[in-house]
Protein backbone atom coordinates (compact mmCIF):
# COMPACT_ATOMS: atom_id res chain seq x y z
CA UNK A 1 0.00 0.00 0.00
CA UNK A 2 2.72 2.02 0.70
CA UNK A 3 4.28 1.75 -2.73
CA UNK A 4 0.95 2.36 -4.10
CA UNK A 5 0.88 6.08 -2.25
CA UNK A 6 4.39 6.65 -2.58
CA UNK A 7 5.04 9.92 -4.43
CA UNK A 8 1.46 11.24 -4.11
CA UNK A 9 2.64 14.62 -2.81
CA UNK A 10 5.05 14.80 -5.82
CA UNK A 11 4.48 18.05 -8.44
CA UNK A 12 3.88 16.00 -11.67
CA UNK A 13 1.94 19.65 -12.88
CA UNK A 14 3.22 20.39 -16.65
CA UNK A 15 5.16 23.35 -14.97
CA UNK A 16 6.73 21.50 -12.36
CA UNK A 17 7.92 19.30 -15.32
CA UNK A 18 9.19 22.11 -17.50
CA UNK A 19 11.36 23.01 -14.79
CA UNK A 20 13.43 18.81 -14.64
CA UNK A 21 16.90 20.15 -16.01
CA UNK A 22 17.87 18.16 -19.13
CA UNK A 23 21.21 16.96 -19.03
CA UNK A 24 23.43 19.33 -20.95
CA UNK A 25 26.88 17.89 -21.28
CA UNK A 26 28.66 15.19 -23.61
CA UNK A 27 27.01 12.02 -24.73
CA UNK A 28 28.16 8.75 -26.38
CA UNK A 29 27.05 9.52 -30.43
CA UNK A 30 25.87 6.08 -30.39
CA UNK A 31 24.34 4.75 -27.58
CA UNK A 32 23.47 8.37 -26.02
CA UNK A 33 25.61 7.55 -22.46
CA UNK A 34 26.22 10.67 -20.11
CA UNK A 35 29.73 11.06 -20.95
CA UNK A 36 30.52 14.18 -19.89
CA UNK A 37 28.70 14.01 -16.45
CA UNK A 38 31.00 13.80 -13.23
CA UNK A 39 28.85 10.96 -11.95
CA UNK A 40 29.95 8.58 -15.05
CA UNK A 41 32.97 6.75 -15.10
CA UNK A 42 33.95 6.45 -18.65
CA UNK A 43 34.80 7.96 -21.82
CA UNK A 44 33.70 8.44 -25.44
CA UNK A 45 36.16 5.97 -26.35
CA UNK A 46 35.67 3.53 -23.88
CA UNK A 47 31.57 3.20 -23.40
CA UNK A 48 30.88 0.09 -22.29
CA UNK A 49 27.70 0.10 -23.73
CA UNK A 50 28.68 0.42 -27.08
CA UNK A 51 31.28 -2.46 -27.12
CA UNK A 52 28.58 -4.41 -26.72
CA UNK A 53 27.44 -3.43 -30.10
CA UNK A 54 24.05 -2.20 -29.26
CA UNK A 55 21.36 -3.59 -32.24
CA UNK A 56 19.84 -0.40 -32.19
CA UNK A 57 21.38 2.72 -34.41
CA UNK A 58 21.65 5.28 -31.48
CA UNK A 59 19.80 6.29 -28.84
CA UNK A 60 19.02 9.54 -26.96
CA UNK A 61 17.84 10.34 -23.36
CA UNK A 62 16.66 13.38 -21.87
CA UNK A 63 17.12 14.08 -18.62
CA UNK A 64 19.86 12.12 -15.89
CA UNK A 65 17.88 9.54 -13.57
CA UNK A 66 18.02 10.98 -9.73
CA UNK A 67 16.76 13.69 -7.60
CA UNK A 68 13.13 15.37 -9.02
CA UNK A 69 13.25 13.10 -12.64
CA UNK A 70 13.50 9.73 -10.51
CA UNK A 71 10.99 10.65 -7.96
CA UNK A 72 8.98 12.17 -10.46
CA UNK A 73 8.83 9.35 -12.68
CA UNK A 74 8.39 6.43 -9.34
CA UNK A 75 5.15 8.45 -8.45
CA UNK A 76 3.90 8.29 -11.80
CA UNK A 77 4.37 4.98 -11.89
CA UNK A 78 4.08 3.23 -8.59
CA UNK A 79 1.53 6.24 -7.59
CA UNK A 80 -0.89 5.64 -10.77
CA UNK A 81 -0.31 9.32 -11.86
CA UNK A 82 -0.18 9.48 -15.70
CA UNK A 83 -0.56 13.18 -16.01
CA UNK A 84 2.95 13.10 -16.24
CA UNK A 85 3.13 11.91 -19.53
CA UNK A 86 2.06 14.73 -22.07
CA UNK A 87 4.31 17.16 -20.19
CA UNK A 88 7.18 14.13 -20.68
CA UNK A 89 6.06 14.13 -24.74
CA UNK A 90 6.57 17.59 -24.68
CA UNK A 91 9.97 17.88 -23.29
CA UNK A 92 11.24 15.01 -25.88
CA UNK A 93 9.45 16.78 -28.69
CA UNK A 94 11.04 19.96 -27.80
CA UNK A 95 14.87 18.13 -27.74
CA UNK A 96 13.91 16.57 -31.06
CA UNK A 97 13.21 19.82 -32.49
CA UNK A 98 16.39 21.81 -30.28
CA UNK A 99 19.38 20.44 -29.02
CA UNK A 100 18.95 16.31 -31.17
CA UNK A 101 17.70 18.41 -33.99
CA UNK A 102 20.66 17.37 -36.18
CA UNK A 103 19.92 13.64 -35.29
CA UNK A 104 16.20 14.08 -35.97
CA UNK A 105 15.64 15.68 -39.43
CA UNK A 106 12.58 17.48 -40.31
CA UNK A 107 11.93 14.56 -43.24
CA UNK A 108 12.71 11.51 -40.23
CA UNK A 109 9.17 10.12 -39.79
CA UNK A 110 9.87 6.79 -37.39
CA UNK A 111 7.04 4.56 -36.11
CA UNK A 112 6.83 5.32 -32.49
CA UNK A 113 6.57 1.82 -29.98
CA UNK A 114 6.74 2.16 -26.64
CA UNK A 115 8.42 -0.67 -24.61
CA UNK A 116 5.36 -2.29 -22.92
CA UNK A 117 5.34 -3.78 -19.72
CA UNK A 118 4.19 -6.96 -18.20
CA UNK A 119 0.34 -7.87 -18.98
CA UNK A 120 0.23 -7.89 -14.81
CA UNK A 121 1.87 -5.01 -14.20
CA UNK A 122 -0.85 -2.90 -16.96
CA UNK A 123 -3.41 -4.72 -15.14
CA UNK A 124 -2.39 -3.59 -11.59
CA UNK A 125 -1.41 0.14 -12.85
CA UNK A 126 -3.83 0.86 -15.35
CA UNK A 127 -1.82 2.39 -17.88
CA UNK A 128 2.58 2.24 -19.51
CA UNK A 129 4.12 5.39 -19.20
CA UNK A 130 6.07 4.92 -22.29
CA UNK A 131 2.65 3.80 -24.33
CA UNK A 132 1.24 7.32 -22.88
CA UNK A 133 4.55 9.68 -23.29
CA UNK A 134 5.13 8.13 -26.59
CA UNK A 135 1.57 9.02 -28.01
CA UNK A 136 1.90 12.58 -26.63
CA UNK A 137 5.09 12.99 -28.91
CA UNK A 138 3.93 11.04 -31.64
CA UNK A 139 0.81 13.76 -31.59
CA UNK A 140 2.85 16.62 -31.38
CA UNK A 141 5.40 15.50 -34.02
CA UNK A 142 2.52 14.02 -36.29
CA UNK A 143 4.14 10.57 -36.36
CA UNK A 144 2.88 7.21 -36.35
CA UNK A 145 2.28 5.42 -32.91
CA UNK A 146 1.64 1.68 -32.68
CA UNK A 147 1.54 0.77 -29.12
CA UNK A 148 0.82 -2.52 -29.82
CA UNK A 149 3.30 -3.64 -32.64
CA UNK A 150 5.91 -4.71 -29.72
CA UNK A 151 4.00 -7.32 -27.04
CA UNK A 152 5.69 -8.48 -23.67
CA UNK A 153 5.24 -12.02 -22.41
CA UNK A 154 4.50 -12.28 -18.62
CA UNK A 155 6.75 -14.42 -16.63
CA UNK A 156 10.00 -12.42 -16.19
CA UNK A 157 11.01 -10.58 -13.23
CA UNK A 158 10.86 -6.56 -12.69
CA UNK A 159 13.28 -5.05 -14.02
CA UNK A 160 14.07 -3.09 -11.41
CA UNK A 161 14.62 -5.67 -8.55
CA UNK A 162 17.54 -6.99 -10.49
CA UNK A 163 21.41 -6.89 -10.45
CA UNK A 164 22.32 -5.31 -13.67
CA UNK A 165 24.22 -8.27 -14.93
CA UNK A 166 21.08 -10.59 -14.29
CA UNK A 167 18.86 -7.99 -16.37
CA UNK A 168 19.90 -8.90 -20.17
CA UNK A 169 19.11 -12.86 -18.98
CA UNK A 170 15.65 -12.05 -17.89
CA UNK A 171 14.32 -10.01 -20.65
CA UNK A 172 16.41 -11.78 -23.47
CA UNK A 173 12.82 -13.49 -24.63
CA UNK A 174 10.43 -11.33 -23.37
CA UNK A 175 9.73 -9.22 -26.89
CA UNK A 176 7.98 -10.54 -29.65
CA UNK A 177 5.95 -8.74 -32.52
CA UNK A 178 2.74 -10.62 -33.25
CA UNK A 179 3.05 -13.15 -36.67
CA UNK A 180 1.73 -11.51 -39.49
CA UNK A 181 2.49 -8.09 -38.22
CA UNK A 182 3.31 -5.26 -40.63
CA UNK A 183 6.87 -3.82 -39.39
CA UNK A 184 7.78 -0.70 -40.04
CA UNK A 185 11.41 0.46 -41.65
CA UNK A 186 11.75 3.01 -39.28
CA UNK A 187 11.12 2.98 -35.30
CA UNK A 188 11.48 5.04 -32.72
CA UNK A 189 11.34 2.82 -29.74
CA UNK A 190 10.19 4.38 -26.89
CA UNK A 191 11.10 3.81 -23.09
CA UNK A 192 10.90 5.79 -19.62
CA UNK A 193 14.64 5.21 -18.05
CA UNK A 194 17.32 3.80 -19.98
CA UNK A 195 19.28 1.48 -16.96
CA UNK A 196 21.57 -1.23 -18.35
CA UNK A 197 20.31 -0.88 -22.10
CA UNK A 198 18.81 -4.53 -21.37
CA UNK A 199 15.53 -3.96 -22.24
CA UNK A 200 16.37 -1.64 -25.16
CA UNK A 201 18.63 -4.23 -27.12
CA UNK A 202 16.25 -7.20 -26.42
CA UNK A 203 12.87 -4.99 -28.09
CA UNK A 204 15.17 -3.78 -30.70
CA UNK A 205 16.06 -7.52 -31.79
CA UNK A 206 12.57 -8.46 -31.57
CA UNK A 207 11.47 -5.35 -33.79
CA UNK A 208 15.30 -6.49 -36.49
CA UNK A 209 13.93 -9.88 -36.01
CA UNK A 210 10.47 -8.67 -37.24
CA UNK A 211 11.91 -6.33 -40.34
CA UNK A 212 12.57 -3.33 -38.90
CA UNK A 213 15.61 -1.61 -40.53
CA UNK A 214 16.73 1.91 -38.60
CA UNK A 215 16.10 2.20 -34.76
CA UNK A 216 15.92 4.93 -32.50
CA UNK A 217 15.88 4.31 -28.72
CA UNK A 218 14.57 7.30 -27.09
CA UNK A 219 13.91 7.48 -22.83
CA UNK A 220 13.25 10.46 -20.97
CA UNK A 221 15.42 9.49 -18.45
CA UNK A 222 19.30 7.33 -18.34
CA UNK A 223 20.45 6.64 -14.86
CA UNK A 224 23.97 6.77 -14.85
CA UNK A 225 25.86 3.94 -13.54
ZN1 LIG B 1 27.99 4.30 -26.18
Amino acid sequence: MRRLLGGARTDLSAAAIRNWSAYGGEECPRCGAFTGSNLLRTTPSSCPSCAACPPFDFARSLFVYGGCVREGIRAAKYGRRPVAAEALGERLFEAIRGKWSDRFPDAYRPTVIPVPIRPMKYFHRGFNLPALVGRALAALAGWPYSPLLLRRSGGDSPQAGLRLDAREENVREAFRVPAGARMPACVLLLDDVYTSGATAAACARALKTAGAGHIVVLTAARAVL
